[in-house]
This record gives structure tokens, C-alpha cells and sequence, in this order.
């Protein structure tokens, strides 16, 4: 793959493989290969650790001078640990901890808590709940980050299957409602992408045009790559299971978010079975399709977020139907066999 792109300068940009007590399975969703420099000017890079993952923004300075992009940098660097910190699952400063504690009472949010939760309905609602930002109760029965590896109890299961449902959400203004006793909302499958899109247009905002995003492997990439595409990697689903770092393919995009959702990211083993951090809301199980890994290409990295993990749950056939059906989405779907299906419009080149 590098060597197809003499002119691209590979760079792998790892997310946290989270494996501080031998847990089997790393955590990595792209790889990114970018053009460094064609201005003369180095891009500045800021690295930090938040959401669970590796957080990696460079930006290209052209025009702004080094000293504003590293200001932009940071200032981006800052806005992620703001929101990693209203999203996250727990900790006294997160509305999700709020919205889950309150009892089914009305909760005041901050105001880019309330966007996500209606966003993350409106995604629910159009993947027929594929992605329910109502999972919680099912999530939290699984333990795929540390190293109690128990498969939950099928009753158990199916008890909390029952509480998962996106219509319990109530959004009015910066109030959110979680109606029911059980019932929790888990953001994992969305924040990512929606900060990513905060931080673009942040950086826009600080006079930015060209500059890469990668929280842990969703990747915007913003702007274009001095006239051209940016090339950005997708893992090989195979052999991020077996711990190794190579791409399968990679897509060619401009100002456009690039979000993977594979079966190797966060999960373990027993018995031979691959137990993996997607879910089927239906079942709390995990989703057991024959898909490796789902990536969407889109302008709305929140949208591309939460579409990779409902595509996975639909399966190939409906995911790739429900991809075409929307404009400006793309989508690329591999297999466990090593088969891949892209959506019509989707521009990349298979590695090898
Ligand atoms: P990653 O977090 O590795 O980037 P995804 O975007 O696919 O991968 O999100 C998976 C996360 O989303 C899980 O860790 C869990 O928190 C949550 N999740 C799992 N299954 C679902 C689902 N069906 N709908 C919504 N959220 C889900
Ligand atoms: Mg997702």
C-alpha cells in the first residue's frame, strides 16, 4: 500500500490498544497516510490521551504562521478534553453520569450534550435502532476493556435487551429526560465522531483549512491534501486480530470524516468465540455477521460514527442498502473471509 503512493509519507496513527493486563484485542481503527510539507511548512501535532484513545491533531499551518497553528493545536487539543469529560460514561463532570443517575428525572445538559443526545436519537431512529444510544444496560454487562472476560448470563441479557430503546429520550432545549427505571445511555458509538466535528470547525473557526483529526482512528480529514486527496488506510481487520499492523485498503477523500467500526477494536476470546464491543440492541449480544469491519465516509463525522456501528449491526446486505439510500454517504465493508463490498461512489484502492 505505502508503496503504491511514492508521493505519501505513511503514518500510522495507533489508537490505545488497551492492553495493560494481557487483554487479547487492541484498539486501532485507521491508519493514516498523509503528504507532509509540500508547503515548506511543517505541521504541528499535538498528542493526547482522552476518550479512551490516542487523540492525534495536526495541523497545517499555510498562511497562519506556526505559532497560530500550535495555539489552534492546542486550543483543539483542550476542546476535546472538554468534551470528553461531559460524555464520558462517569466522573463528576459529565452530563452522560447525570442523565444516568437522575431517576427518570429531567436533567440540564450542556448545550452540546443536548445536540449529540438528539442527534444520536435521530441516528437511532434512522437505523431502525441498529445504533440505540440507549445500550447502555447491555454495555455495561460486558467487560471488553478490562480483564474480567465473562460471557453475561442469557437471562440477564435478555432483561436488559428490554430497557434498550432510543423513544425513552427526551430532549427538550438543554433539558434531557430518560424515562424508565433501568435505562442508561452510553455514547460510545457517537461522541467520537461528534467531537471531531466540534474540532473542525473550531479549527476553521481559528482560520485553519487543512489539518487531520484522528480520535483513536476516526479521522477527519479536513480540507484537502495541497490540491490533491488525502489517502487515509484501512486496517486489516485479519490482522488487527492477530496483533499486527497492515491495511486492506484505502480511501481517497477531501474534507471528509473517515470512521471505521471493526470487530477488532475492543473484545476477547473464550473458547475460540470472539466476543467484540458491537452490540445487537436486540440481543445485548455481540453482532455475529460475518463482517470484520464497516467504514463510512462522510462530511458529518458524527453521522459516519454512528452509521459504521449501525451498518455493522444491519449486516452487509441492509447496511450497504441503507448506505446508498443516503446522500453524501459512503461505505466499505469487509468480511471475516476477506471479501469486500463498497457502496458505488466510494473512491479507494484495495492494498497489495
Ligand atoms: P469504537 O468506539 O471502537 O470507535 P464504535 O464506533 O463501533 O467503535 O462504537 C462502539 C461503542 O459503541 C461500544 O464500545 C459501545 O460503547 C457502543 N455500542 C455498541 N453497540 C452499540 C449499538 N448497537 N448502538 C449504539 N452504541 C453501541
Ligand atoms: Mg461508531
Amino acid at each position: 500500500m505505502r508503496g503504491a503512493h511514492p508521493l505519501t509519507q505513511g503514518q500510522s496513527s495507533t489508537k490505545n490498544r488497551r492492553r495493560p493486563r494481557g487483554q487479547a484485542l487492541g484498539a486501532t481503527l485507521c491508519l493514516c497516510l498523509m503528504l507532509v510539507g509540500c508547503s515548506g511548512q511543517m505541521p504541528v501535532t499535538r498528542t493526547g490521551f482522552y476518550l479512551d484513545t490516542v487523540v492525534e491533531i495536526t495541523v497545517y499551518g499555510e498562511g497562519n504562521g506556526v505559532s497560530s497553528a500550535q495555539d489552534a493545536a492546542d486550543g483543539a487539543m483542550e476542546l476535546v478534553g472538554r468534551y470528553d469529560r461531559l460524555f464520558s460514561p462517569e466522573g463528576e463532570g459529565s452530563d452522560v453520569a447525570k442523565i444516568n443517575s437522575a431517576g427518570g428525572k429531567p436533567v440540564a445538559v450542556e448545550a452540546e450534550t443536548a445536540d449529540l443526545i438528539r442527534r444520536a436519537c435521530r441516528y437511532s431512529e434512522l437505523t431502525e435502532g441498529a445504533f440505540d444510544l440507549t445500550v447502555a444496560p447491555e454495555t455495561s454487562l460486558w467487560d471488553f476493556r478490562g480483564e474480567s472476560h465473562a460471557v453475561p448470563d442469557a437471562e440477564v441479557l435478555s432483561r436488559a435487551a428490554a430497557l434498550v430503546d432510543w423513544r425513552a429520550v427526551q430532549v427538550d432545549g438543554q433539558t434531557v429526560t430518560l424515562r424508565g427505571e433501568g435505562r442508561a445511555i452510553d455514547l460510545g458509538g457517537v461522541a467520537k465522531g461528534y467531537i471531531a466535528d466540534r474540532v473542525r470547525e473550531y479549527l476553521a473557526g481559528e482560520g485553519v483549512s487543512r489539518a487531520l483529526i484522528n480520535l483513536g482512528g476516526n479521522v477527519y480529514a479536513m480540507g484537502d491534501k495541497y490540491g490533491g486527496d488525502w489517502t487515509i488506510g484501512i486496517r486489516d481487520p485479519a490482522a488487527a486480530l492477530a496483533g499486527e499492523e497492515a491495511l486492506v485498503a484505502a480511501v481517497k477523500v477531501k474534507d471528509r470524516s473517515v470512521v471505521t467500526s471493526g470487530v477488532y477494536e475492543r473484545g476477547f476470546e473464550i473458547e475460540g468465540v470472539l466476543y467484540h464491543h458491537i452490540l445487537d440492541p436486540h440481543t445485548g449480544r455481540p453482532v455475529n455477521n460475518g463482517l470484520s469491519s464497516v467504514t463510512i465516509v462522510s462530511a458529518d463525522s458524527a453521522l459516519s460514527d454512528a452509521l459504521s456501528t449501525a451498518c455493522f449491526v444491519l449486516g452487509e446486505e441492509r447496511g450497504l442498502a441503507l448506505a446508498e439510500t443516503l446522500e453524501g454517504v459512503e461505505a466499505l465493508f469487509i468480511r471475516a473471509d476477506g471479501g469486500m463490498t463498497a457502496t458505488r461512489g466510494l473512491v479507494f484502492e484495495k492494498a497489495g
